[in-house]
C-alpha cells in the first residue's frame, strides 16, 4: 500500500511537472510547479516510511492528493491544462478502490468528483461536456478497479457464509504469523467443529445444514475481537486465528463463541503458536486438540498446552543421523495369496529403536512426525530403504515381490512428493509397477483436491495405490468408485469379526464382490488364525496379511520366508495381473 500510494503521488508529481513546465512562464505555472514539488516530497516520504503509518492515515493522504489535483485544475493557465490535470484524478480513484473498503472508497470518489467538478466548472473556458467526461472516466476507473478487487478477494471466500475459505484462511494466517514473528506478540488458533452436524443434514436436508452454518457464522462474526480471522475450513468445521492472544485467552474467546450459539453443540481445539512453527504445523496441533475434545465426549474445548515432546527432538536427531546410528529402520510384513499361501508382496513398516526407551510403535512416532513436520523426511527414508532392500532381495533370489509403502496425507500434499518417489525408484532400480502407495481413505477425503491430484499423477506413472484400513471411520462405499486406487486393504477389525459374526462375513462377501466389479484387489489385514484364513478363502478374498503368515521382520526374515514358501513360478507381482485400466 505504501509503495503504490507513494508511487502514484510521484507519478502525479511528474505529470503536473510536465504541465507546469509547458505552461511556464504564464500565470499559474508557478503554482503547478509548487504542487508538483509537494507531491514529489509526499510521494518519496510515503514510499520510504509509509509502512510504519497506521492505515487510517492513508485516507488523509488520498484526500490530500485530491486537494492537490483540484489546486492544479484551478491554477492551470488554460482549459486544456486544467482538463489534463483533472485526468490525474484517475490515480486517486484507483488507489482508493484498490485499498479501501467500499464505504471509504465511495467517500473518496465523492470528494474527488465534487472537488474536480467544482474546480473545472469555476473556469468559464472549460466546456461542461469536458467536466462530464472527466467524471465518467473517474467513475469507470473506480467501478472496474472495485470489481476486480472484489473478484480477486472472492477466491478466498466461502460463498455460503461469506467467511474466508481454507485458502483465504491460510493466506491470512500466514500473514499474521509473519507479523507475530516480527513483533513478538503471541498468536493463537482454534478449530471449531459443530457436533452432530450430519444429523442436521440428514434430518432437515442440506438447506437446514446451510441455514445452521450461516446463522452460526453470522452470530460469531460480531463477537470476535478486532484482528481475528474466522474461516469456514470445510464442512462443519471453522478455523479461527487470533493475533495478540495467548492460548488461555483464545480458549476464553472460543467459550464466548459457544455462548453466542446456545443449543449448538461445539467441539473446539485451541492452541498457541510456537516460534518457528508454520501455519500448517499450528493447525495440526489445533486439530490434535480438537480430536481430543471430540474423543472426550464432544461439547467441550481443549487447549493444546502440552510442552514440547522430548521424543520430537530425538526423532529429529535420528532422521538427521546416518542410517547406521539412527535407530530408524524398516521391517516388512508378507502379503500372501490366500489360496496358495504364496508370498506375493510385502508391506514396509517404519521402525524406531530408541536408544534408551527401546522400540517405539509407529502408532506413536508416525503421528509425532506428522505433527512436527518430520513426516516427509521419515516417509522418504522408509521409501528409499524399502526400494533398496527389495531390489537387493530381487538380485539375490530372482523374486520380484510387490512392495507397499504407507504414505501420510502431509506427504501427498508436498509438491516434491512425486519427485521423491521417482528418484527413490530410480536410485534403487525398482520398477514403478512393483510399488504400491498405501493411503487411508479419510486422508484422501480430508485433503481431497491436492491428495487426489497427487495420487492420480503418480498412478499415471505406473505406481499403484491402495486404500489402507478400509472399514474404519466413515468409510464410504460410494467413494471407492472415484478414488484413484487399485487395492483395498480391509482393516483388522473386519478380519477379527469374520469368524464371530455372520453379518460381518456377509458384508465381507459383498465388499469383495463390489471391489472386484471396480477392479480393486482386496487384501485382508490382521489375519491371525487359520479359521480366519479359511473364511477369507471361501469368501473369495484373494490376498491377506497378518501374524498367521508372517510377523513384520527385517528383510532377512522375508528372504527366509521366500525360501520356505518356494514359489511354483517367479511370476509377476499381483498388480501387473490386475492393472486397472485408465
Ligand atoms: P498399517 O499400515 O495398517 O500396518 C499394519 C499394522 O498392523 C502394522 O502395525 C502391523 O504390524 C500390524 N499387524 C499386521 N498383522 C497383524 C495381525 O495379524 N494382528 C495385529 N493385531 N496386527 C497386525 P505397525 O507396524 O505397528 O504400524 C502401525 C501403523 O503405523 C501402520 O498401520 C501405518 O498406518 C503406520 N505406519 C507404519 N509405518 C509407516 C510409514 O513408514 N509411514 C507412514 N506414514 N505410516 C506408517
Ligand atoms: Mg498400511
Ligand atoms: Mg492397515
Amino acid at each position: 500500500m505504501a509503495r503504490v500510494t507513494g508511487g502514484l503521488y510521484l507519478a502525479g508529481a511528474a505529470a503536473v511537472l510536465v504541465l507546469g513546465t509547458a505552461a511556464w512562464p504564464r500565470p499559474g505555472a508557478a503554482v503547478l510547479l509548487a504542487v508538483a514539488a509537494t507531491a514529489a516530497v509526499v510521494g518519496a516520504a510515503v514510499s520510504w516510511t509509509g509502512r510504519r503509518l497506521p492505515r487510517w492515515t492513508y485516507h488523509g493522504l488520498v484526500a490530500a492528493g485530491t486537494a492537490l489535483i483540484a489546486a492544479t485544475v484551478i491554477a492551470a493557465p488554460g482549459p486544456a491544462t486544467a482538463v489534463a490535470g483533472a485526468a490525474i484524478g484517475a490515480f486517486v480513484a484507483l488507489d482508493a478502490f484498490f485499498f479501501f473498503g467500499w464505504r471509504g472508497a465511495v467517500a473518496q470518489l465523492w470528494w474527488l468528483t465534487t472537488a474536480l467538478t467544482i474546480g473545472l466548472a469555476s473556469r468559464p473556458t472549460v466546456p461542461i461536456s469536458a467536466v462530464i467526461v472527466v467524471d465518467i472516466v473517474l467513475l469507470a476507473v473506480a467501478v472496474v478497479v472495485g470489481g476486480l478487487v472484489q473478484r480477486a478477494s472472492s477466491a478466498g471466500r466461502d460463498p455460503l457464509t461469506g467467511l474466508a475459505n481454507r485458502r483465504g484462511f491460510d493466506e491470512a494466517a500466514a500473514d499474521l504469523v509473519r507479523t507475530c514473528r516480527r513483533s513478538g506478540v503471541p498468536l493463537s488458533a482454534a478449530l471449531l467443529d459443530l457436533d452432530h452436524f450430519r444429523a442436521v443434514n440428514d434430518g432437515g436436508g442440506h438447506a437446514a445444514g446451510d441455514d445452521l452454518l450461516q446463522s452460526v457464522a453470522g452470530r460469531w462474526r460480531p463477537a470476535l475481537p478486532a484482528g481475528a480471522v474466522l474461516a469456514r475450513h470445510g464442512g462443519d468445521e471453522f478455523a479461527l486465528v487470533l493475533p495478540d492472544a495467548t492460548g488461555p485467552v483464545a480458549l476464553a474467546v472460543v467459550e464466548q463463541l459457544r455462548n453466542v450459539v446456545p443449543g449448538v453443540g461445539l467441539s473446539c481445539g485451541v492452541t498457541q503458536w510456537r516460534p518457528g512453527e508454520t501455519v500448517a504445523q499450528l493447525m495440526r496441533r489445533a486439530d490434535g486438540a480438537l480430536y481430543r475434545a471430540k474423543n472426550s465426549g464432544r461439547g467441550r474445548s481443549v487447549l493444546d498446552d502440552q510442552g514440547p515432546d522430548p521424543l520430537v527432538a530425538e526423532l529429529t536427531a535420528a532422521l538427521a543421523a546416518g542410517s547406521g546410528e539412527s535407530g530408524l529402520g524398516v521391517h516388512y510384513q508378507g502379503i500372501v495369496a490366500v489360496r496358495s499361501g504364496q508370498l506375493v508382496g510385502v508391506e514396509a513398516l517404519a521402525r524406531w529403536e530408541h536408544p534408551t526407551l527401546g522400540a517405539q510403535s509407529p502408532a506413536r512416532f508416525v503421528p509425532l512426525a506428522e505433527d512436527h513436520g518430520l513426516i516427509d523426511a521419515l516417509g522418504r527414508r522408509v521409501l528409499e530403504q524399502a526400494c533398496h532392500d527389495l531390489a537387493e532381495l530381487h538380485r539375490q533370489t530372482g523374486r520380484r515381490l510387490l512392495l507397499t509403502v504407507n504414505v501420510s496425507g502431509h506427504q501427498l500434499c508436498d509438491p516434491d512428493f512425486s519427485g521423491h518417489v521417482r528418484s527413490a525408484l530410480t536410485a534403487a532400480g525398482w520398477p514403478t509397477a512393483a510399488l504400491v502407495l498405501e493411503v487411508t481413505e479419510s486422508l484422501v477425503e480430508a485433503d481431497s483436491a491436492t491428495a487426489v491430484a497427487a495420487l492420480t499423477a503418480l498412478r499415471d506413472t505406473g505406481v499403484s495405490v491402495a486404500i489402507d484400513d478400509f472399514g474404519t471411520g466413515f468409510s464410504s462405499l460410494a467413494r471407492l468408485d472415484t478414488l484413484p486406487a487399485d487395492y483395498l486393504k480391509l482393516d483388522d477389525s473386519f478380519t477379527a469379526a469374520l469368524t464371530t459374526s455372520t453379518r460381518r462375513a456377509r458384508l465381507m462377501r459383498s465388499i469383495v464382490g463390489m471391489a472386484e466389479a471396480l477392479d480393486l484387489q482386496v487384501i485382508a489385514e490382521g489375519v491371525e488364525t487359520p479359521e480366519q484364513a479359511e473364511r477369507l478363502r471361501t469368501l473369495g478374498c484373494r490376498y491377506a496379511q497378518g501374524f498367521l503368515f508372517h510377523r513384520p521382520s527385517p528383510i532377512a526374515g522375508v528372504r527366509e520366508l521366500l525360501e520356505e514358501r518356494a514359489p511354483t513360478s517367479t511370476g509377476p507381482p499381483l498388480r501387473q495381473e490386475h492393472r486397472r485400466p485408465g
